[in-house]
């Protein structure tokens, strides 16, 4: 029996877990690591069942071409060759790819070298588009570089923390409980709540505030405005470091009005808002730590600068217990966009558009004298890359580690582009998914436990996730089966990598090579470079950057005041507040709002293996005001269907006033794999943020009727 010290794989919080492997080699047990700064010995329900998800059965174990189970060696050439076919006949940019939250850094950096650098297509996403695009978009906005400024101990140390979109008690449970022992020893510190559902977030609430969906920008405006109009502004803070208050809060000014304009806009009590006011503006401490409630909608990346608008007008940012938090869902949605993941990226934290960015990665990557080089500019982001297969402009996907036929709105559009897609590759760990029928080409996947690797958590912590058990059958490592196709593709050179501590090695030299953006100096972990295997398994938990200056790692960013734009100062914008596009109208006149429940993990195929976890809540849901409920003729626990104008989702109602009168909420996790019309993205429409690209998902139009 041995203990490996590892990562919990599920949400963004990322804590420490001590697995104990048994004699027989199975994982017999696990516990909070600790020493993780993440969560200091404590796990949630998720994490402490993890030893109970995990067996060979259900587990997909050996490689499928066109619905024949194949070799390894099969395998990879006829994806290689496939690849390289509908390449030359339609051009590069007729491949792409479409990754996850889920996969490591390591799996990640190889994939983006080879379908950016080495294909020549910008068209590679990821599934974290659906959850934080727009946090990286206001980060950016603001501060030139999508840098998360805070650090958890932040939220122990704020005298106010306000939560915003986020339940956190369900969705990221370690952070919540920290802040709850907080709050016990520090009297003083409140927390308010910001939510259109009553949540289990409120129970450590001093304040809660039932916002109207959509009407964030109109609150934090109405707060922008009101700390100008009470002197309440940090004017030495913003004359030294910002640019834009007197366009920011000129449109402040316009949407928001006086409390009781705002308020009513809002929906909210004026009384709490003015606390709220009140309370933000005369702490120096202020944490506001949002997620999905504010992300997951077409003005997202307007909401999350709304609230950066706040901070930098209060110089509260900075600071121990200070700072605009985003919060992301996955364990890895950070790792992700650092090698740059996302299809407005290239690597290393830089963008197409980053000065001098696109000579340096190529010269990095030795792919100067390559045809074709590097993509002039960003690809398709997820909804538009679907749309681009659907116009059969893609012809070719890879998929890794996620499932679009579950989790992107509209799933019937996109199962009818997979349909058309001539080729759809797919790397999974589970057998039985939605997307595998559409797959030409199946190639098993380790998982947790089975694979090496790190990932980045929501405080910009790196840690390692570390292999303790043997993959079932045949399954590869998802590095090893990008690396062996492009090999195959003939690029052997660039992707001879041998174990994952090569592959972040070259990694942190990249983000450190030559030194020559802001945007790359912010996320510089060069000092992590040179490890070696031995130094890589032994890494532990440490923030980025970390470089000559910080060899140690940094806990907080802009602590001096200086940012990542030209010119070093944050940017205030002004924000006009637009609410959801998905309208309401007589054929669908409820609210829809989705999301997570406590226990499971976004499609299940691990949490669902855990009976215990099944026991939280074991089928789907919708959950309904009485007065809805009633107006629709449907009893507590009857049978219903929301319709929308994508399609319908079938489920047992749950009468509660936890709900805003005209809203109904939905959980995310049920696929056809478990129940037949209980899918929540059939219930959204294909609308995204014009900046970050992140679906309307909080923002459904829907019917409520009896079954
Ligand atoms: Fe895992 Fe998140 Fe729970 Fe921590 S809080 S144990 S990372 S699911």
């Amino acid at each position: 029996m041995h203990q490996v010290k590892t990562t919990c794989p599920y949400c963004g919080v990322g804590c420490g877990v001590n697995a104990t492997v048994a004699e027989n080699g199975t994982l017999s047990a696990v516990e909070g690591d600790r020493e993780h700064p993440a969560n200091f010995g404590r796990l949630c329900v998720k994490g402490s069942a993890l030893h109970e998800t995990l067996g060979e059965q259900g587990r997909l174990i050996k490689p499928r071409v066109d619905g024949e189970e194949v070799s390894w060696e099969q395998a990879l050439s006829v994806t290689a060759e496939r690849l390289n076919t509908l390449r030359a006949e339609h051009g590069n940019q007729s491949v792409a790819a479409y990754l996850s939250g889920q996969l490591l850094t390591e799996d990640y950096y190889v994939a983006n070298k080879l379908f950016k650098g080495f294909l020549g297509t910008p068209h590679l996403d990821t599934n974290s588009r659906l959850c934080m695009a727009s946090a990286v978009a206001g980060y950016k906005r603001a501060f030139g570089a999508d840098a998360v400024p805070c650090n958890y101990e932040d939220l122990e140390e704020a005298e106010l923390v306000v939560l915003v979109g986020s339940n956190l008690a369900w969705n990221h449970p370690v952070l919540y409980q920290r802040i709850k022992v907080a709050k016990e020893r520090n009297p003083l510190m409140r927390v308010v709540v910001i939510d259109p559902r009553v949540t289990d977030s409120c129970e450590i609430a001093d304040l809660y505030l039932g916002i109207k969906p959509g009407s964030d920008a109109v609150l934090f405006n109405g707060l922008l405005a009101w700390m100008a109009a009470k002197n309440k502004l940090d004017t030495v803070y913003l004359e030294r470091h910002t640019q834009g208050v007197d366009d920011a809060l000129s449109a402040a000014r316009q949407s928001a009005g006086s409390i009781a304009e705002v308020a009513a806009a809002c929906e909210v009590d004026a009384e709490r808002l003015e606390t709220l006011y009140y309370w933000f503006a005369s702490q120096l401490h202020v944490v506001t730590l949002y997620s999905q409630g504010v992300n997951q909608s077409s003005s997202g990346t307007d909401k999350c600068n709304a609230i950066i608008n706040c901070h930098l007008a209060g110089g509260k940012i900075g600071l121990p217990g200070a700072g605009p938090f985003s919060i992301t869902g996955q364990p890895n949605a950070m790792g992700g966009r650092e090698v740059g993941g996302l299809a407005n990226q290239l690597a290393a934290h830089m963008d197409y558009d980053t000065p001098g960015a696109r000579d340096l990665v190529s010269r990095f990557w030795a792919t100067d004298n390559l045809v074709p080089r590097l993509p002039n500019g960003p690809g398709y982001k997820a909804v538009e890359l679907f749309d681009a297969i659907a116009r059969g402009e893609i012809k070719a996907l890879w998929v890794m580690a996620t499932n679009p036929a579950i989790s992107l709105p509209d799933a019937a559009h996109v199962r009818a582009a997979l349909e058309k897609c001539p080729l759809v590759i797919v790397s999974e760990c589970a057998a039985n998914t939605d997307l595998l029928p559409y797959a030409d080409i199946v190639l098993p996947a380790s998982g947790w436990s089975e694979k090496d690797g790190t990932v980045t958590n929501s405080e910009r912590c790196i840690s390692r996730q570390r292999g303790m058990l043997p993959p079932p059958g045949e399954a590869r490592h998802d590095w090893q089966i990008i690396c062996d196709v492009a090999k195959q593709m003939g690029f052997a050179e660039a992707f001879d990598y041998t174990h994952p501590s090569e592959i972040f090695d070259e990694h942190a030299r990249l983000s450190g090579f030559e030194n020559a953006t802001t945007t790359q100096r912010l996320f510089d972990i060069s000092g992590l470079a040179g490890l070696g295997r031995d130094g890589y398994d032994a890494l532990t938990p440490i923030q980025w950057p970390v470089n000559a200056q910080a060899p140690n790692g940094t806990a907080r960013l802009f602590v001096d005041g200086q940012f990542a734009t030209p010119d070093g100062r944050a940017r205030l914008l002004p924000i006009t507040p637009r609410g959801p596009e998905q309208r309401l109208s007589q054929a669908y006149p409820l609210r829809l709002n989705t999301g997570r429940i406590r226990d499971q993990w976004h499609t299940m195929t691990r949490t669902a293996r855990s009976p215990r976890l099944m026991n939280h809540r074991a089928e789907p849901f919708i959950d309904v005001h009485p007065d809805d409920a009633a107006e629709a003729g449907i009893k507590d626990q009857s049978l219903a269907v929301l319709s929308a104008a994508t399609g319908q989702y079938r489920a047992r109602a749950r009468v509660s006033k936890a709900q805003r009168r005209g809203e109904v909420f939905v959980p995310i996790h049920w696929t056809d794999c478990f129940s037949q019309n209980a899918r929540s993205s059939a219930l959204i429409q294909r609308i995204m943020d014009p900046v970050s690209g992140q679906p309307e998902a909080k923002h459904g139009a829907v019917a409520l009727a009896p079954l």
